[in-house]
């Protein structure tokens, strides 16, 4: 595994470290695996949060009330399985694949609901829905911010967090507030780059910001894995490995830190702009208990407790004394001959997605409300405004993840003549 532009992502490269050790731990695991499926009794909750989970990824889907029943006693190991992946990048950020090709890949992979969440952009959302909507997967609006924790104690070091963003399949209120600090962090992210270059050129290894960029590609803010392939390509170093472990690591000789708003900030934002906020992958920070903390106070919703390994991080007992759903995804970058977590290899329970949606869905609601709203007030346009969708308004009144479908309905009637007015 490469690591991502993420400072805070998982240890680089652990699956090679004592590669015999690790595969006799998969062949216990593998073995545990079995006996505990053998063993797994279906809850009433279980197939409860599984008819919830179903309706809303396939609202279309006319199903016997017994089904979900039926498949998950069946004993069929995928049964009850709906695929999630709520944590994604394409080449918008520091993926590999543009979104569409992301979201086929997803399609191969069996993922049936898919987050986009580009770092500090959402530049490749329509394309993916545009994707998604042809392939028959949902995509969830996302994106991950950078932010900063600054702790209380001044001998203590700031510490780079990923905010999640989540949003309904309308995209954000307040879309511009949102943008204007997504600006500023890309913006800061070219600084950051230019940084890393001239510290490059102190040590010998000059490097033209344009070809970064160039790597980059047209509109995506540079990264540090733009600048370690910039370093393999001008034959500085071997490969990405080496840039990061030499060079770009984290407080490394060429490391240079951006000018990220502060992750309370970022949680409050995300909440005030119809999002539903979580904490990337807490298992890499130094100070995980108190960023939780401090967090949740600003309003988090959520943590990635499930990894890529099957594990349940060590953060779960923490999420759950903090009243935090637990979430997960691949943090898929699509780098070729690296070794990576792929799409929907990461496998949330059902009791974990359908707390998620449940939480999600009055967000949503609120921010679809806004959004018609402000609309109707000729003022922010939202930002996946589809003509097609708006025309047909009875898809969102009949749209079953609507915690207040009434409410909805009533909307629906006043505004329905804007609906053909506007567009
Ligand atoms: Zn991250
Ligand atoms: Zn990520």
């Amino acid at each position: 595994m490469i690591p991502s532009d993420d400072a805070t992502d998982a240890p680089p490269f652990e699956e090679e470290v004592n590669t015999g050790v690790v595969v006799e731990k998969k062949e216990k695991k593998r073995h545990k695996k079995k006996k505990r499926r053998r063993r797994k009794i279906v809850t009433p909750e279980e197939i409860s949060a599984f008819k919830f989970v179903r309706d809303w990824v396939f609202p279309d889907l006319a199903t016997d009330e017994d089904d979900a029943e039926i498949e998950l006693l069946s004993g069929n190991k995928r049964a009850g399985r709906i695929l999630f992946d709520l944590h994604s990048h394409s080449s918008c950020s520091d993926g590999f694949l543009s979104p569409t090709a992301l979201v086929e890949r997803a399609h191969s992979k069996g993922v049936k609901v898919l987050a986009l969440t580009d770092h500090d952009t959402m530049a490749g959302i329509t394309e993916a829905i545009e994707a998604g909507r042809k392939l028959g997967i949902k995509i969830i609006p996302g994106v991950e911010i950078s932010a900063s924790f600054f702790p209380r104690e001044e001998h203590e070091m700031d510490e780079p967090v990923h905010i999640l963003a989540y949003y309904g399949s309308w995209g954000p209120t307040k879309y511009d507030e949102l943008e204007t600090l997504l600006t500023r962090i890309r913006e800061g992210r070219h600084l950051r780059a230019k940084e890393i270059l001239s510290k490059l050129t102190q040590l010998k290894m000059p490097l033209k910001l344009e070809q970064v960029s160039k790597i980059a590609g047209i509109g995506v803010a540079p990264g540090r894995v733009h600048v370690a392939r910039a370093m393999v390509e001008a034959g500085y170093v071997e490969n990405l490995r080496q840039a990061f472990s030499k060079y770009l690591y984290d407080g490394g000789p060429a490391y240079a830190t951006g000018s990220e708003p502060h992750a309370e900030e970022v949680v409050k934002l995300v909440c005030r702009t119809g999002g539903v906020a979580v904490l990337a992958h807490p298992w890499a920070l130094k100070n995980s208990l108190m960023i939780v903390k401090d967090l949740k106070d600003s309003g988090l919703h959520a943590i990635e407790a499930y990894r890529s390994d099957g594990k349940l991080s060590g953060l779960s007992d923490l999420a759950d004394s903090y009243g935090l759903v637990k979430v997960g995804g691949s943090d898929f970058h699509g780098r070729s001959g690296c070794q990576e977590p792929d799409l929907g290899s990461v496998h949330l329970p059902v009791i974990s997605i359908f707390e998620f949606l449940k939480l999600a869905q009055p967000i949503w609601c609120e921010a679809l409300r806004d959004i018609l709203t402000s609309d109707m007030d000729g003022e922010k346009k939202p930002l996946f405004y589809d003509s097609k969708e708006l025309k047909c308004f009875s898809c969102i009144i009949s749209d079953k993840s609507c915690h207040d479908r009434r409410e909805i309905e009533l909307l629906g009637k006043k505004l329905s003549f804007v609906t053909v007015a506007s567009r």
